[in-house]
């Protein structure tokens, strides 16, 4: 148990003040859903934590778990009255992230679980607007058990919410609108810092009826805000669903050169902005030769020709890009036909292969068959169930060192997800200034590999810097120290890949205000606009400070204190 929890008092709060605004929750909630003991409080803590059971671990002091937008505005208010820092979670399940945990230790959660129903949802317009409870698992049991023809488009892990995970930017699977979660938002329903409730867009409106229908309204759209924001708690947000296919389709097309890519990315790109494909799938099978000497010796040289040689004799090709399509049997077959047409004219020397070719919706054994339908030696990596926007929990299998699995190979599944162009000319020069950034941030290491590639959202690649970045010894260091150090490797890294422009798009709390740092055009606009703005409409500094790096001025002096 980290020091002091359960018996921790907010910042700048005495204990006869908390004592006060703990009866006012209970006032506005009920006695049973305010929670101060360890062992009610241990739930809200990140099990990941790098500071875990340390004195700094970001841990809440109390938690508390309205039912309704008025039990928010209570509790939202009382806060302000004792100006009690508070932290608002929908699901609360964004680990990896940080879990459920505040950027700022001894703040009270606002656990919005209860306020979990699906408030509308319409199979003929496609949108549904839901409570911050709400998860994929919920919301995807709610259209099965009404047989409506619409989809979701799923986080891994399925027991995470549309709210949480689209206000922390979080991504999905399907088709470009759709996996772009805060693109796929459209109107929200915000307490804002002093108890007011605000709608956005049309819902600003009264009597409109297309509030999930054009996002925008009139004059600025401050919806933007409230995404990695601290401006106010979302207590309704609509969303988007992709009307259900009849049909999905897949195919395989490797190419056999290094600088194939290049032609590749820009083929694909075409046919994802032009909305024929979902999410493409990038790999290379190249990463199987990573241990070879001569392979490492030729990554570590960026030397193509030599990587080209290596890849023939290997019988491997350089990359490969899964492709899928929803549609119909017949316009998934002609978009498929197309793309190979195309991708041929552009990497004549590519080899194309059919896919799945399911009939939707897809059934659960289709979606939990193992074989792939490739002839081998290509894989694939496309994975049903979120392709098909059914959530599951197997994802679940691979979050990292615990407790309870003190050796595993994942360093609790912390790293940096830097933003690169979508280009293979982009990816290149990453790889090559990534490789860069190893040498110089841990003499006599390198880095080696060559595909170091993930399409993020829908206009970007991402490069996810994990376990493989740290030394084996640090890797292996699950000691508080071990952490520590792994913490400040990850630091020095944001620094250096600041300098070559690569952001990250989302951190946990212990290192957002290093990635709101990378974010420094005219010595920080970007940051001063946010706490202007913070200042002005959360005066007392309640809600959530320090979360993406904006700490209101009641809370400044803590920017950058869980730097050691
Ligand atoms: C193995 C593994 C796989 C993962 N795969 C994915 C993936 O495919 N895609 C992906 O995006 N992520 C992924 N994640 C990260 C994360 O687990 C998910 O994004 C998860 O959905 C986030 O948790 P949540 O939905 O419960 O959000 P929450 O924890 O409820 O919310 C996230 C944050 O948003 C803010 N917030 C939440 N609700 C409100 C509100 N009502 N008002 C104001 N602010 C609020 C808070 O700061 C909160 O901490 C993965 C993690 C693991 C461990």
């Amino acid at each position: 148990m980290a020091a002091g929890v359960g018996t921790i008092l907010p910042p700048g709060v005495s204990a006869d003040d908390f004592a006060a605004v703990l009866r006012q929750f209970e006032a506005a909630v009920g006695k049973d859903w305010v929670f101060t003991n360890d062992e009610d409080i241990h739930p809200y803590r990140d099990y990941f934590s790098i500071l875990k059971d340390q004195n700094d671990e970001l841990v809440p002091s109390a938690a508390v778990c309205p039912a309704s937008v008025e039990e928010v505005q209570a509790v939202v208010r009382a806060a302000n009255r004792f100006k009690v820092p508070l932290y608002a979670i929908s699901t609360g399940k964004n680990f990896a992230y940080g879990g459920p945990a505040p950027n700022l230790r001894g703040s009270v959660t606002v656990d919005l679980k209860r306020m979990n129903r699906v408030l509308e949802i319409d199979e003929r317009r496609n949108f549904a607007l839901v409570e911050p409870g709400v998860s994929y698992m919920d919301l995807y049991r709610y259209i099965e058990e009404r047989g409506l023809k619409v989809m979701i488009d799923t986080a891994d892990v399925g027991w995470g919410g549309l709210m949480g995970n689209a206000l922390d930017r979080g991504l999905g699977y399907t088709l470009g609108l759709y996996r772009d979660h805060i693109s796929a938002h459209y109107g929200m329903e915000v307490v804002l810092p002093d108890g007011e409730l605000m709608r956005t867009g049309m819902g600003a409106m009264p009597g409109s009826k297309a509030w999930q229908e054009y996002k925008h309204g009139f004059g600025p759209d401050p919806s933007g805000l409230f995404a990695q924001g601290n401006y106010g708690i979302v207590v309704k947000m609509g969303f988007r669903l992709m009307p259900r296919p009849e049909h999905w389709r897949t195919g395989l097309i490797t190419v056999p050169k290094r600088a194939d890519f290049i032609p590749l990315v820009d083929t694909v790109n075409y046919l994802s902005d032009l909305f024929v494909i979902g999410e493409p799938l990038y790999s290379s099978p190249l990463q199987s030769l990573l241990t070879d000497p001569e392979f490492q010796k030729a990554a570590i040289a960026f030397d193509e020709a030599a990587l080209d040689r290596i890849a023939a004799a290997n019988n491997r090709h350089s990359w490969q890009v899964e492709l899928q399509f929803y549609g119909s049997e017949k316009s998934t077959l002609a978009n498929w036909e197309w793309a190979k047409e195309l991708i041929l004219r552009a990497v004549p020397q590519a080899n194309c292969f059919d896919g799945d070719s399911l009939k939707v919706p897809v059934t659960q054994a289709q979606i939990d068959a193992a074989e792939h339908p490739y002839p081998a030696p290509y894989t694939s990596v496309m994975r049903r169930n979120v392709m098909h926007g059914v959530p599951k929990l197997y994802m679940w299998r691979s979050p990292g060192r615990t407790d309870n699995d003190p050796n595993s190979w994942n360093e609790t599944h912390i790293g940096l997800f830097s933003v690169v162009a979508r280009s293979g000319e982009a990816v290149f020069q990453a790889q090559k200034d990534f490789a860069d950034v190893v040498r110089r941030s841990r003499p006599g290491e390198q880095y080696v590999s060559a595909a170091l590639i993930t399409p993020l959202q829908w206009h970007q690649f991402g490069f996810f810097i994990g376990n493989s970045f740290f030394g084996t010894a640090t890797r292996n260091d699950n000691s508080p120290e071990g952490k520590l150090k792994q913490l400040k490797e990850l630091r020095a890294v944001l620094k250096m890949n600041a300098q070559l422009g690569y952001g990250d798009y989302r951190a946990p709390p212990i290192l957002q205000d290093d990635v709101a740092d990378q974010y420094s055009f005219n010595n920080h606009q970007l940051r001063r606009f946010n706490e202007a703005l913070k200042d002005a409409i959360d005066p007392n500094g309640i809600l959530s400070p320090g979360r993406g790096g904006i700490w209101p001025k009641a809370h400044r002096a803590n920017r950058g204190a869980l730097r050691k």
